[in-house]
């Protein structure tokens, strides 16, 4: 397993102005083989998998999964749904999500993995992230479970492991550091 951080906040721009502060913020994240994650994770990376089979994609033909463990080790999936009015489609993080609490409105969301099959049908090399929206879904979702959700991004034959959304959104709405 391989950890990484990467660093926000470029000077270059910056110094243009008038500074009364300099800050920077730490993304933490690591990069680990399928086989490396204990069972739990291995498990819902294989659910996530699953779920792009029951994608909706005949657009985008980009078949995601997602496959959240709640509290309690109740597991829920989701996959993308597209409509031909495109903005009435929903991507597979909101999908399971939003059954989860529709469901078990008390159980906290503690992990969620992501896989994506290409328009070739295979599983993606690397993994995938959320988007913004999806992003923002799951800040909210893990500030109402109150505890960090784990992140499994799931590439072929890598995984992106990240402890907490505010990993793939440091600066989220209403929240500016
Ligand atoms: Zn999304």
């Amino acid at each position: 397993m391989q950890n990484f951080f990467v660093l926000l906040g470029g000077q270059s721009m910056i110094t243009q102005l008038r500074i009364m502060e300099n800050k920077q913020t730490v993304i933490h994240f690591a990069l680990c083989a399928p086989e490396e994650l204990d069972e739990s994770d291995r498990k819902l990376v294989e659910l996530a998998r699953q779920a792009t089979h029951t994608a909706y994609a005949p657009y985008s033909h980009f078949c995601v999964g997602a496959a959240l463990l709640l509290e309690g080790g109740t597991c829920v999936c989701g996959s993308n749904q597209e409509n031909a009015a495109f903005g009435a489609g929903t991507c597979a993080e909101r999908t399971a999500l939003f059954y989860a609490h529709a469901q078990y409105p008390d159980a906290a969301v503690k992990a969620i993995a992501i896989a994506a099959r290409g328009t070739d049908g295979e599983f993606t090399q690397q993994p995938i992230a959320p988007c913004g929206v999806c992003r923002q879904a799951l800040l909210e979702a893990q500030k109402r479970g109150g505890q960090p959700i784990r992140l499994l991004l799931a590439g072929r034959t890598t995984v992106t492991v990240m402890e907490g959304v505010e990993c793939v959104l440091p600066f989220a709405f209403e929240e500016i550091v």
